[in-house]
């Protein structure tokens, strides 16, 4: 199901009150929010840059999130993921966050999947979704992601962060490039260290860029990888273009 698709829902009165702080952002307005309403994403991943996502989606009148995370809380998520606390260890990420996504917005649809994504499950995680946000920093995920991305011509907002840095982008088959046409290879590798605030930075420019793909105000980051640099507080940039070769996208048309 492609954004064009979307049908747009009434907000009610109480959400009116709500986002009317938000709607009246000149570039953004009732009908931008009644789509975001509408919308459903697929958010891979429940760590701190996922948690910070979902977050102000949800917040900012998201309709319906699923979540999903097969991994178990360890003690090295606790200096950066604010829902986990010391009684959480070893229980799923997915499940322990639910109940804080829940009591976030009352209108919203949240489904929590403790689960590993993989081929015989991305079909059922990706269905009625209209964006896909990647927050897991796992290549083999990304490249499913990916493929179910060219498939439903999805928009992907990824983003990873190492160190005192992260990188952010969108990847849009149909629109832009995608995934392949900037990492062709499965680099696989262990989780990197980085300092703790890193994940929110991240999954904060995540939900603003997908709130603007979604409420119709179109990508600012597709074709674009920008990287904050936490030691000097600077944003790089650099293009991605896509690859008419790609093994996974090149047999659409733009
Ligand atoms: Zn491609």
């Amino acid at each position: 199901m492609g954004l064009a698709k979307m049908t747009t829902s009434n907000l009610s009165p109480a959400e009116i009150t709500r986002y009317a702080r938000q709607m009246a952002v000149p570039e953004w307005g009732r009908e931008a929010q009644e789509r975001v309403k509408s919308a459903q994403v697929l958010i891979a991943g429940a760590g701190g840059v996922a948690a910070t996502a979902a977050l102000h989606l949800l917040a900012g009148g998201l309709g319906a999130l699923r979540l999903v995370d097969g991994s178990r809380v360890g003690l090295s998520d606790l200096y950066h993921h604010l829902f986990f606390r010391e009684r959480d260890l070893g229980k799923a990420k997915a499940t322990v966050s639910e109940p804080y996504l829940k009591e976030v917005n009352p209108f919203a649809l949240v489904e929590t999947k403790a689960k590993t994504i993989s081929k015989f499950n991305i079909s059922r995680l990706t269905a009625g979704c209209h964006l896909i946000i990647d927050a897991m920093h796992n290549s083999l995920a990304g490249f499913l992601l990916n493929q179910a991305a060219v498939k439903l011509r999805l928009p992907m907002v990824q983003a990873w962060g190492w160190e005192m840095h992260g990188c952010l982008t969108t990847y849009w088959p149909g629109q832009g490039p995608c995934l392949a046409c900037a990492y062709p290879q499965l680099s696989l590798g262990s989780p990197p260290a980085l300092m703790g605030p890193l994940p929110g930075i991240l999954g904060s420019l995540q939900a603003l860029e997908a709130l603007r793909i979604l409420g119709g105000l179109g990508p600012a980051l597709l074709g674009r990888q920008l990287t904050f640099r936490g030691d000097r507080f600077q944003m790089l940039e650099k293009s991605i273009k896509l690859n008419p070769q790609c093994h996974v996208c090149r047999h659409l048309k733009g």
